[in-house]
């Protein structure tokens, strides 16, 4: 069985409707890389699996349970951690309470965090607001980590962050997964999801424009790199 099955799954904000019909299905322990230019239905995708985004038609399940209709904080405790773009880290926290806001029971503990991402160790009394973006990057990542879910929704992963800090992340997540962590992951470096994802999903204006494994992404790299640039 599929730990994630999205099916036909249509969304968007109110009356505007930005996901045509979604298909996106991802086994335990897998990596799945979504992609598309901006503006394409990367994050409505991420926020009507979590509940954020109205959802309009089709099914989401996790599990096997369908969740399509459930608020967010149900889906959460049902197993769904979602590190959204912008990160939206508690500023006025310090990194332990932010980490500790969240926490759920689980394999990742704080210790466990802290050995993960050694910079949160050191920054661990300092507030999240005097955070690089990079730190914040790996709060917003340890904090949806912290509520242990059996899957992981990381919404533009290391974007705008220096190329050594994106190099961490990535070594980061290549070691979360390592762990069994399920992952869907919204990133623009096709060469890094390449290396950490199985399974590749290419949206274009709401549908699914283009979908792989690692294999065929590699032979098909031309047409997927065209259809990532305007
Ligand atoms: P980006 O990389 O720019 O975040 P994306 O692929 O994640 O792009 P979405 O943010 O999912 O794309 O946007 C899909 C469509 O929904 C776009 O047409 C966008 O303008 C629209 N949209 C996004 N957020 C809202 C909102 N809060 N209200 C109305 N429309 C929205």
């Amino acid at each position: 069985m599929s730990l994630l099955e999205v099916e036909g799954l249509k969304a968007g904000y109110g009356p505007a409707q930005a996901l045509h019909g979604v298909d996106l299905a991802l086994a335990e322990g897998e990596a799945l890389a979504l992609m598309g230019r901006n503006g394409m239905g990367k994050t409505t995708t991420l926020g009507a699996i979590m509940g954020l985004a109205t959802r309009m038609g089709g099914a989401v399940r996790l599990a096997g349970r369908d969740i399509t209709r459930l608020p967010p904080h149900r889906i959460a405790r049902l197993g769904v951690g979602l590190a959204p773009e912008g990160r939206r880290i508690f500023p006025a926290l310090t990194v332990e309470e932010n980490l500790r806001a969240a926490a759920r029971p689980g394999p990742w503990s704080l210790p466990r965090l802290y050995a993960l991402f050694p910079r949160l160790a050191e920054r661990q009394r300092n507030m999240g607001g005097q955070l690089s973006g990079g730190e914040q990057q790996m709060l917003a990542i340890g904090r949806a980590l912290a509520t242990n879910p059996r899957l992981l929704l990381l919404d533009e992963a290391t974007e705008g962050l220096a190329p050594v800090i994106r190099a961490e992340i990535w070594a980061q997540l290549a070691a979360i997964k390592a762990e069994g962590q399920s992952i869907v992951v919204v990133d623009k470096d096709l060469a890094a999801l390449a290396r950490l994802a199985e399974r590749h999903v290419v949206l274009e204006t709401g549908r699914v424009a283009w979908r792989g494994d690692g294999a065929a992404l590699r032979a098909e790299a031309g047409r997927v790199a065209k259809l990532l640039t305007v």
